[in-house]
């Protein structure tokens, strides 16, 4: 028998593998991940969030996001966009940064936490081959944001963190395009991959869902609250700008006491000059028994912030309270005016109170000769979120 017959079979099995690997599952395209090593018998590590999973080959990380195939770590959700809509930046939310802009906001299937009054669950808590998703490669991302005459792209709605790899390739595309990058994050992601991402973000809002260890386990978000506080003061140091948002759930999180906490340890570690939101709680997924969080408790949260001595303190999802302007910490004077996430009016004038001539912190402008010239309109493949 000719030789060659011999290594047919084999050739065979070698591009069967390739293509299972490449292919993957449910015909996903898989994209080799990055922060994992080899663990020994063919499971791997994935470093890059806290959780540090181990996982054997054919298996997932505990985000179902990205997958154990022979030995080598991929993502599940590399060019594979669930949602790619046009918002303005105060939903995600951005209160201090261009305001009134529109923004392309992108998002995948999974998350690294299991939090059960996600509110955003029907994307968040699907695995990636299981949710409708759209093809998307970065370079298409950014393109779209031009069409769209958005100057942000923003990775939101989902937990960024498990796109990680998709996003970088996005982030260095909209820099090359002169458009800039935000985030909006539960914050659950180990030092080596957030400083390597915040060398080309240009804000980042993430969620310090309560201060309070149990309160972060028994929501089954099941994290260590210490990693999300390392991430803040990571982003505070790399001089990205921060806001940070905090849901308050009626009898879960609504301590006067963790809120005072919480409030101080911000003004300590984050600067007085940090914008927070707290965020009403609608009844969502696993969490429908209980009520919307009461505007009492909303205002009171508010008004421990300010006595603790932060300066730009919001209440979202609430507008009959309409604590959504930015007040001059100086005079008081009532600088941008908001109604939901609709800017009336902005008298912010070169980053300053026109009033008394405090400076205000924030990104109130872009440099608009960095930017890209608008495209002809054209419609940007939008997908369904709740
Ligand atoms: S990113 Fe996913 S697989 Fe990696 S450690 Fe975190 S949960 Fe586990």
């Amino acid at each position: 028998m000719n030789k060659k017959f011999y290594f047919l079979p084999l050739i065979f099995v070698l591009c069967a593998a390739l293509t299972s690997a490449v292919l993957g599952v449910a015909g996903i395209k898989l994209h080799r991940a990055g922060y994992w090593k080899k663990a020994g018998k063919g499971s791997v590590k994935c470093l890059l969030c806290p959780r540090a999973c181990l996982i054997r080959s054919g298996k997932r990380g505990f985000c179902q996001s990205r997958i154990n195939k022979g030995g080598v770590l991929y993502s599940l959700t590399y060019g594979r966009p669930v949602v790619a809509a046009m918002d303005p930046i105060e939903k995600k939310p951005f209160f201090h940064v261009t305001p009134g802009e529109q923004v392309l906001s992108i998002a995948t299937a999974g998350c690294n936490m299991r939090c059960i009054f996600c509110q955003n669950w029907r994307i968040s808590q699907t695995p990636p081959d299981e949710a409708p998703s759209m093809k998307m490669s970065p370079r298409e991302v950014v393109e779209a944001a031009r069409k769209k005459g958005s100057r942000w792209i923003v990775y939101t709605y989902t937990e960024p963190t498990i796109f990680y790899e998709y996003m970088f390739d996005i982030c260095r595309e909209a820099k090359k395009a002169g458009l800039k990058n935000a985030m909006h994050s539960c914050g659950y992601i180990n030092p080596e991959p957030l400083k390597k991402l915040l060398k080309y973000m240009d804000a980042v809002n993430i969620d310090l869902k309560g201060f309070n260890e149990d309160f972060y386990r028994k929501m089954g978000s099941l994290a260590e609250i210490e990693a999300v506080l390392e991430t803040l003061k990571i982003i505070k140091k790399s001089g990205v700008w921060l806001e940070i948002t905090n849901l308050i759930i009626p009898g879960q999180n609504d301590s006067p006491g963790d809120i005072k906490r919480m409030c101080e340890w911000i003004k300590k570690e984050m600067g007085q000059d940090v914008p927070l939101h707290f965020s009403r709680f609608y009844p969502a997924y696993r969490l429908k028994n209980l009520p919307p969080t009461p505007a009492e408790t909303l205002k009171s949260a508010r008004a421990i912030a300010l006595e603790a001595g932060l300066n730009y303190v919001y209440i979202g999802n609430a507008p009959e309270i309409a604590a959504e302007n930015t007040l001059c910490p100086g005079c008081g004077r009532t600088l941008v005016r908001r109604i939901g996430y609709k800017v009336i009016s902005n008298r912010i004038k070169d980053g300053k109170c026109p009033f008394c001539g405090r400076k205000i912190a924030g990104q109130w402008k872009i440099d608009e000769k960095k930017q890209p010239v608008k495209q002809p309109e054209q419609p940007v493949r939008e997908g369904a979120l709740q």
